[in-house]
């Protein structure tokens, strides 16, 4: 698996999934075929979690090729994204608390042999084994494997989750705040409180086609609780007026400015700031240090391409930016976690995708699901 780091070439696998794969994906995503035989799933993620592409595009895309009800599927899994965001916009605490929770498990389990054996993929669990190789290979992994994944590691390893949740993160190339961690504690049953995902042998075997054997689970476990219950807190997700003549931060997650809400806003300069690992709480594997410098270095090369005035930076600079400064949203995370522990106080700009998302992420995805039409009404 190679996963560039271009928009050019992005916008090349977009295509062509499209083209060959978009229609048999509703009956074809949930196998996991192996790493040389992914073309079922479009392996986007990694650039979508950057903004090399945005949501909005694909879906564009896909609707030019075929109607909602033949893709509705896919936009769901597009949109998904989007609601897992929105939902930890509204609950910022579960981020917080996740934090703290896997600073805590991490010492504890420094020395557990379980623990130490799951990260080497010296388990008993063949199946188990290779996802890691996999993960630490090609910093990717299918969502279904992720799944099982998860599952084996809580279930069956009797893990915690927020260990699990931190290796994905330093290792997945499209390691995202809301997905990561929502996606381990819905796994776990501590996000749709009692309800938990249990991986299972014949579940494993038909949706890899066979490649494992002995694949021996606790397929009864019950699900983990949690005593924590995060109510909604209101936020404003309103764009500030008088943005132009400004400078612009663009961080990680929003590299394609040019096709950007606010492209036709004249800013001062533009700056694209990185986050060093010293600054993240969770270590960042350094191929995906390197995937992520790369993706920014594109969009300077892009930037400067269309004449706008760019600089890269380290987010440690940002205090010594000269006038008066506004950010696109980084989201929840850990650029967002550095701004506000180095008090950096920034007007920020929403996208209008989660402006008019995050309003409805107050309840499950399945209340979501209903304005989906709604969402891409306004950009369609
Ligand atoms: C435990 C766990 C951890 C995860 N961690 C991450 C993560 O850190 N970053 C991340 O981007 N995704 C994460 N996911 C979601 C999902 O597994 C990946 O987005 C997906 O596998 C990416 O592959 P793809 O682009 O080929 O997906 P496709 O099947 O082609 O789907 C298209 C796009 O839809 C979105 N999408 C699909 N499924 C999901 C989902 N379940 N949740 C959110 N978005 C989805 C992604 O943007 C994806 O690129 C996680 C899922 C689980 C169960």
């Amino acid at each position: 698996m190679k996963f560039e780091s271009s928009r050019a070439k992005a916008i090349e696998k977009l295509n062509e999934f499209i083209e060959k794969n978009l229609s048999e994906y509703s009956k074809l995503r949930n196998f996991d075929f192996g790493p040389k035989k992914r073309s079922n799933v479009s392996c986007l993620s990694p650039h979508i979690t950057h903004g090399i592409i945005s949501e909005q595009e694909i879906i564009k895309k896909s609707l030019s090729k075929f109607s909602f009800s033949k893709n509705e599927k896919f936009i769901q899994e597009i949109l998904w994204r989007t609601y897992w965001k929105g939902w930890l916009e509204l609950r910022p605490n579960v981020w917080s608390d996740y934090l703290v929770e896997l600073n805590k498990v991490k010492s504890e389990f420094k020395n557990n042999q379980n623990y130490l054996a799951a990260i080497d993929g010296k388990t008993s669990i063949e199946c188990f084994n290779s996802w890691i190789d996999e993960l630490k290979e090609n910093n990717y992994l299918h969502n279904h494997t992720r799944m099982w994944f998860a599952s084996i590691w809580i279930f069956t390893l009797e893990l915690p989750w927020q260990l699990g949740a931190e290796l994905f993160m330093k290792h997945l190339y499209d390691g995202d705040a809301a997905s990561n961690t929502l996606g381990w504690r819905w796994v776990a049953g501590v996000q749709t409180q009692g309800k938990h995902y249990l991986a299972s042998e014949w579940n494993i075997k038909k949706f890899t086609n066979n490649r494992f054997n002995n694949i021996k689970l606790n397929e009864n476990a019950p699900p983990k609780i949690s005593e924590k219950i995060y109510s909604i807190i209101k936020q404003n997700f309103n764009n500030p007026q008088n943005i132009e003549d400004k400078n612009l931060l663009i961080f990680e997650n929003n590299l394609s400015f040019e096709t950007s809400d606010f492209q036709n806003n004249k800013f001062k300069k533009i700056f694209l700031v990185s986050n060093k690992n010293e600054n993240r709480s969770i270590k960042l594997n350094k191929k995906v240090v390197k995937f992520k410098s790369l993706l920014i270095s594109d969009q300077e090369q892009r930037l400067k391409n269309n004449s706008i005035d760019c600089e890269l930076i380290d987010m440690s600079e940002i205090k010594n930016i000269d006038g008066q400064t506004i950010g696109l949203y980084p989201t929840i995370g850990e650029n967002l976690d550095y701004l506000n522990s180095n008090n950096i106080k920034l007007d920020f700009l929403y996208r209008k995708l989660d402006q008019c998302s995050w309003q409805y992420c107050n309840k499950g995805f399945f209340n979501f699901k209903n304005y989906i039409p709604k969402i891409i009404s306004t950009f369609i």
